[in-house]
């Protein structure tokens, strides 16, 4: 019999209808047993400090009036404000936004960010839209939203279908709204507005230097080392020519045209060009191509899913046959994969610390905005650098004090983190 407290779930907890919600309770079940007297406070965790729905209505071209459904959830702010993306997408729901800002709370702490996790949505297909309805719908939404965010409060950025423009249009409703020109209401901004130097490439170069850390660990060089890659756009692309650069061979990347190979090591730089050029990597000289099942078969040192989530699932993770598998997306790996590869001794390196290079740059785009003074690109990768490495040791030393998965680890530090900061704040009133 449950605790008289907790006998009264709020309905987003229905057993019923599980979804994404359910898979980041799970988790967080799975690292209670290591929070010590912190589990006292890991409640917390399990319920979003505040849920906002807001109706969108909207004119369109053609005279007729729309209403769309938009969410803000503020998982935690124990640790500071609220940090996440707002995702434009017909599939949008409430227990998915509820659980990416749940993420987004692991993330941030698992990197030590000053910030809590957030996340907001709307219900729609942007493809549907014109640049003028969206930036309407982009206003009324931001402002509907508008009590609850704030340089202070929480900080959007883009996510799935949002972009730099979208982010400046919120900028441009909130600070109308505020009555004075606020920067740092969102991050990802456009570096004509606030945005900051070296945020295109952060996640890919946060991805780089956590598998350099996890080589090392391995004893693994990186100089002509066999890395594959799915994915070849903003996060994948960039860890590729980081690769590239430090003399690793790139021997296998696969994107949405297919997969190219070339055993001595594909030339990047040439890669690069020919899918700027052609849209993708299909065809590009000197490569032959591949099977999906041939790709996640490869024999290579560094495996890096930087594309969509749920890519690596039962029905391929026997074939990998890797030494370090890099999670450059958001969840490529399932649960049920994760056990496969890892009983196999592959070192697998979580998303929350793996990809989160972005955050750490937006959270140096906030600290720029509130100082008005801007960064070096030199200045804000080596800060990045030395963030990622700080997180990926913190990680790696809670795994080996409790011979866990580095997945385990980065909730323990981050739900350790977070409970700390509940902890030592006490309960108000
Ligand atoms: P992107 O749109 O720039 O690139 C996506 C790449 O994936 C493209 O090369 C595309 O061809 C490929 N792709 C798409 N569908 C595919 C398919 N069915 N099979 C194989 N390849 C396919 O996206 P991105 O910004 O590089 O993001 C990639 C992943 O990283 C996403 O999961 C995203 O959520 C995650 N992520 C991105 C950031 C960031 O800052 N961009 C931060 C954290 C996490």
């Amino acid at each position: 019999m449950a605790e008289p407290h907790l006998q009264h779930l709020p309905s987003y907890m229905d057993a019923a209808h599980p979804g994404p919600w359910a898979i980041y309770l799970e988790q967080v079940d799975r690292v209670t047993p290591y929070l010590g007297p912190l589990a006292r406070w890991v409640e917390t965790l399990k319920r979003p400090k505040r849920i906002l729905i807001v109706d969108v209505p909207v004119e369109l071209d053609n005279g007729s009036v729309a209403h769309f459904e938009g969410y803000r959830v503020q998982h935690n702010t124990s640790r500071g404000p609220g940090k996440g993306g707002v995702r434009f997408h017909q599939d949008v729901t409430l227990s998915e936004v509820m659980a990416l800002s749940a993420w987004m709370s692991v993330k941030s702490a698992a990197v030590n960010l000053p910030f809590g996790g957030a996340k907001g949505g709307i219900r729609i297909d942007p493809h549907q839209y014109s640049m003028a309805e969206l930036e309407r719908i982009t206003r009324r939404y931001t402002s509907e939203i508008g009590d609850i965010i704030g340089p202070n409060k929480d900080i959007p950025a883009p996510d799935v279908n949002t972009n730099a423009q979208v982010m400046a249009w919120m900028m441009d409703t909130y600070s109308m709204n505020a009555g004075s020109t606020t920067t740092g209401v969102v991050t990802g901004k456009p570096v004509s507005l606030g945005g900051s130097l070296g945020r295109v490439a952060a996640t890919g170069r946060g991805v780089f230097v956590v598998a350099c850390e996890a080589a090392r660990e391995s004893d693994i060089d990186i100089k002509g080392a066999r890395v594959a890659i799915q994915g070849f756009g903003n996060v994948g692309g960039t860890a590729a020519q980081l690769f590239h650069e430090a003399g690793a061979k790139v021997v296998a990347v696969y994107d949405h045209t297919g997969i190219v190979y070339n055993a001595r090591g594909l030339n990047v730089p040439v890669l690069l060009d020919y899918v700027h050029q052609h849209g993708g990597v299909v065809g590009v000289p000197d490569s032959e191509t591949l099977q999906p099942d041939e790709f996640w078969s490869l024999e290579t040192d560094i495996l890096i899913p930087a594309a969509l989530e749920g890519q690596i699932t039962h029905d391929n993770a026997d074939l990998i046959r890797t030494r370090i598998l890099v999670e450059g997306a958001n969840g490529p790996t399932t649960p049920e994969a994760d056990d496969i590869i890892s009983a196999k001794g592959t070192v697998i390196v979580p998303d929350v610390v793996a990809n989160a290079g972005g955050v750490t740059v937006s959270y140096f785009e906030w600290v720029q905005d509130f100082s008005s003074f801007f960064w070096t690109e030199q200045e804000i990768n080596h800060r990045l650098e030395a963030m990622m490495r700080s997180a990926y040791a913190s990680m790696s030393k809670v795994a080996r004090e409790h011979a866990v998965s580095l997945r385990t680890a980065a909730f323990i530090v981050a739900c350790s983190r977070i409970l700390e900061a509940r902890q030592v704040r006490g309960l108000y009133p």
